[in-house]
């Protein structure tokens, strides 16, 4: 037996167990085929870890711990109606994520946008726009306005949005040494006609650009990025930018693939590394076994080739979600009229055809 990965595996509220027990599988799986084993620990992260310490913490120190002492991080995701208490000094669900991000130093969210072509149909875009679509929007995690001060006044409130030069140019470069394995080409987001603190990513990322000769480098304003996102995606290879920015565009980009439930992303910081989809936890459709399980594979296909170097595993498993979906295998969110009923699956036979296809 080759190699054991310790996989600290956070399972989460609403679908994220039933997601996470489909990367369970296909890691056991892959294990299997590739002569490596994965050690999967079950760990409490959001309203279940809410419930489990009697409301103290979305954040067990067990969890960071174990987290700590592993190879990589996986997450399903976090929260739900029942601990959707918005008074102030609530313990809610997002504070485990938004912790665990902190504390783990992950100052760099990967978010892939890739179209498979047999899905192309499920987004609301023309499928014209959509060739040749393949961009990587790289956010910064862990500054700018949701970890500025918070606060309320008299007859108003305040959130400060603060960035360093060092904080700004760690996630700029990792963008750089991800278009080189790429296209070469990265686009910095930000709003310097109106923002000091975009003023100073951009003179940042002309500086870090320096260095990357063989990177193809612009900058874009905010508001463009996002009406060029619809318009124009396919020009895109990487885009980097803050956090809050970040956030709405890669849900943006999210959709032009026409599903959130296709989407993985990856939070790296300088050591273990964390792996989730980009969608939350689903509470509408919890417990009822209809959840695609594909974007958690992805994350895991993610984790394969980012954390443990296996890019022969990691291919095979995203040659097996082309083929498993070229098949016409649907969950509902990506199924659309033309689907036969026939094809329809839940989220365990969807982890299933992937094992079948590898
Ligand atoms: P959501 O992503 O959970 O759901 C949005 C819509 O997409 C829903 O209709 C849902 O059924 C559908 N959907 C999402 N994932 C799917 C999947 N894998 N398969 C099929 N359909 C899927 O977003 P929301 O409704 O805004 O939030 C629900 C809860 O999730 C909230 O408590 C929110 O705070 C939390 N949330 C968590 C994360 C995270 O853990 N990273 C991210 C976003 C939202």
């Amino acid at each position: 037996m080759g190699k054991t990965f310790k996989v600290c595996t956070l399972p989460g509220d609403g679908i994220g167990p039933e997601i996470m027990a489909e990367a369970k599988k296909v890691l056991a799986a892959i294990g299997e085929r590739f002569d490596v084993a994965f050690a999967c620990e079950d760990a409490l992260i959001g309203g279940s870890a809410i419930d489990a310490t009697g409301g103290k913490t979305a954040l067990p120190e067990e969890t960071l711990d174990a987290a700590r002492a592993s190879d990589a991080v996986l997450l399903a995701a976090v929260g739900g109606p029942k601990w959707d208490d918005t008074s102030e000094g609530a313990v809610r669900p997002e504070q485990g994520l938004l912790g665990i991000r902190k504390e783990l130093g992950l100052f760099c969210n990967l978010r892939p946008v890739r179209i498979f072509s047999s899905l192309a149909g499920a987004s609301p875009l023309r499928p014209d726009l959509l060739e040749g679509v393949d961009l990587l929007i790289v956010r910064e995690l862990t500054g700018g306005m949701y970890f500025g001060e918070h606060a309320r006044t008299d007859d108003g409130a305040r959130d400060t949005c603060v960035y360093s030069a060092s904080e700004i140019e760690r996630v700029v470069r990792r963008a750089f040494d991800a278009a080189r394995g790429r296209r070469g080409h990265v686009t910095s987001v930000d709003k310097a006609n109106v923002l000091e603190t975009s003023r100073l990513w951009r003179e940042i990322a002309a500086e870090v650009a320096g260095e990357y000769p063989d990177v193809e480098f612009d900058n874009m304003y905010v508001d463009n990025a996002a009406m060029q996102l619809v318009a124009n995606p396919a020009q895109f290879d990487v885009m980097v930018t803050e956090n809050t920015f970040g956030d709405i565009l890669s849900d943006e980009a999210s959709m032009l693939t026409g599903s959130l439930g296709m989407l993985a992303s990856a939070s790296l910081g300088t050591g273990t590394a964390l792996y989730e989809p980009s969608h939350g936890s689903a509470p509408d459709i919890a417990g009822r076994g209809v959840a695609n399980p594909l974007a958690q594979l992805l994350s895991v296909e993610l984790m394969l080739r980012t954390s443990f170097g296996l890019v022969d595993a990691a291919d095979a498993l995203s040659g097996a979600i082309e083929r498993v979906l070229d098949d016409g295998w649907r969950t509902a969110d990506i199924a659309d009229d033309a689907t036969p009923a026939d094809r329809i699956v839940g989220t365990s036979a969807m982890g299933d055809k992937v094992i079948a296809a590898l």
